[in-house]
C-alpha cells in the first residue's frame, strides 16, 4: 500500500450501495438516476458505434463535441469559449478534477474548498501532495435563508501558499447555489491573492427558481482564473457514461491538457459523439429536466416531513440534507446503518464529506437523493413513516 492511499477505505457510495442491495433497501444513497437518459442520445451512441467511431479520439476531445461544449456554454451561460484552445474532454468530472489539480497545483501548495465536499476533492488534493484548507458551510438559520459561510473563515483559509480554490455550485450535498454577489466577492479575494478557481458545475441544469445557476467563469473577476468542470452524467441522466469536460483560459487549459494526456489520453469516442448530440438538445429538454426534478424535490420533502424529519430545502442538485439529531443515534453513520438495515432505506452519512476537524458538523445530518422515480420515492417515504 502506498502512503498516498493508505488512509482511504472503500468510498461511502460503494459501501452504502452494497448495503442497500444486501438489505433490499430503497436506494436514496448514491446519486444516480434510476431512469435512463434521452432516447435520441442513446441512439446517437449506437449509431456512432455502428458507423465506426470506435478508435481513439484525439486527446483534447472530438472536435465536434468541443464545438458543442462551446455552443452550450454560450447558449446557457453567455460564456464565449474557443473550442480549440479552451476545452479538454475527460472521462467524467472526476477525471477533470484530478487533471486540474495535476496541471495547476504543486506539492506543498494549499487548496481551499468548502465543507461538506464531494469526496474526491480531498483524495485528489492528497494525490498531488497539496494541503487542503477547509471552510465549513453552515446550515440556514434566522439570518440566512440558505447554506452560508463566514467570510472571515474564508479569508483566513487563503494564504501565501494558496494556489487553488474549489467551488461547487450547485453544491453536493447541501443544494446551495452560490449567488452572483457571493461569486463576485470570492472573485475579489482570489484576485487579491492570485488564486485560481476550479468550479465544479455538474448540477448546472438542476436548479429551482428563484435560484439561478451563475457560471463563476462569467463573473468578471473570476473569468481569467477559473477552470469550469462539468459532465453529462446528471444533465442527461447518463452517469455511467463518464463523459466530462473542462473549459479554461488557454494557458490554464494547456497546463491541464498536459496532465490529461497522461491520465487517460482520451475518452470513449462513440460516447463523445453522442454527448455532442445531447448538448445540442432543444431548450425544452432542459426546462423539462429541471421541472421534473422540482416535482421530485417536493415529493421527497413531503415524504421526509411526514416521517418527522426536518429537511433543508435545496436550491439545486438532486440531494436533500435532513436533520437527524433528534433520533437518538450516536452519529450519522449509526443512523444511516440503522436506516438501511432496519427501515429499508439507504441514505449517505455526510460526515464523510468533512475533514476530521469539522466532522461533527455532519454528524447530525443524512443525505437523501431524489434522482429516483416517483414509485421509489413514495416507497422510501412509506418505509420512513412506518419504521423510523
Ligand atoms: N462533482 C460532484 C459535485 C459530484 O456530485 C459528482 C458525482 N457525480 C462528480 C463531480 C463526478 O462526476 P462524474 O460522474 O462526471 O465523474
Ligand atoms: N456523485 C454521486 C454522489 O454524490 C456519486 C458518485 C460516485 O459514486 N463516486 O452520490
Amino acid at each position: 500500500l502506498s502512503q498516498r492511499v493508505s488512509r482511504f477505505g472503500t468510498t461511502v457510495f460503494s459501501e452504502f450501495s452494497a448495503l442497500a442491495q444486501k438489505h433490499g433497501a430503497v436506494n436514496l444513497g448514491q446519486g444516480f438516476p434510476d431512469f435512463d437518459g434521452p432516447d435520441a442520445v442513446k441512439e446517437a451512441a449506437q449509431r456512432a458505434i455502428r458507423e465506426g467511431v470506435n478508435q481513439y479520439a484525439i486527446t483534447t476531445g472530438a472536435r465536434d463535441l468541443r464545438v458543442a461544449i462551446a455552443e452550450h456554454a454560450a447558449r446557457f451561460h453567455g460564456q464565449t469559449v474557443d473550442p480549440d484552445t479552451m476545452v479538454t474532454v475527460t472521462s467524467g468530472a472526476t477525471e477533470a478534477i484530478l487533471d486540474v489539480l495535476l496541471g495547476l497545483v504543486d506539492p506543498g501548495d494549499e487548496v481551499v474548498a468548502f465543507e461538506p465536499f464531494y469526496d474526491s476533492y480531498d483524495a485528489n488534493i492528497t494525490f498531488v501532495g497539496a494541503t487542503p484548507r477547509w471552510v465549513p458551510l453552515r446550515p440556514p438559520d434566522a439570518a440566512h435563508a440558505q447554506w452560508w459561510f463566514d467570510w472571515d473563515e474564508l479569508r483566513a483559509a487563503i494564504g501565501p501558499r494558496t494556489r487553488l480554490l474549489i467551488l461547487n455550485t450547485p453544491h453536493n450535498p447541501t443544494g446551495k447555489v452560490f449567488t452572483r454577489e457571493e461569486l463576485e466577492r470570492i472573485g475579489a479575494l482570489c484576485a487579491e491573492h492570485d488564486v485560481k478557481v476550479l468550479s465544479d458545475e455538474v448540477y448546472e441544469h438542476i436548479t429551482f427558481a428563484p435560484a439561478r445557476h451563475v457560471r463563476p467563469a462569467t463573473v468578471p473577476s473570476l473569468a481569467d482564473r477559473t477552470v469550469t468542470v462539468s459532465s453529462g452524467g446528471k444533465s442527461f441522466s447518463l452517469t455511467g457514461w463518464k463523459v466530462g469536460w473542462i473549459i479554461a483560459p488557454p494557458a490554464l487549459r494547456d497546463a491541464i491538457q498536459r496532465a490529461h494526456q497522461f491520465v487517460t489520453f482520451a475518452t470513449a469516442s462513440p460516447l463523445q459523439a453522442a454527448m455532442a448530440a445531447a448538448l445540442r438538445l432543444p431548450e425544452a429538454y432542459f426546462t423539462d429536466l429541471a421541472a421534473a426534478y422540482l416535482a421530485r424535490r417536493e415529493r421527497l420533502m413531503a415524504g421526509l416531513r411526514e416521517a418527522g424529519l426536518k429537511a433543508y430545502l435545496p436550491d439545486g442538485s438532486y440531494f436533500i440534507l435532513a436533520d437527524i439529531a433528534g433520533f437518538g443515534f450516536a452519529d450519522d453513520v449509526a443512523f444511516c446503518r440503522h436506516l438501511v438495515s432496519e427501515v429499508g432505506v439507504a441514505a449517505i452519512p455526510p460526515s464523510v464529506f468533512y475533514s476530521p476537524e469539522h466532522r461533527h458538523l455532519g454528524q447530525g445530518l443524512a443525505r437523501f437523493a431524489f434522482c429516483k422515480t416517483d414509485a421509489v420515492l413514495d416507497e422510501a417515504s412509506r418505509r420512513l413513516r412506518a419504521k423510523l
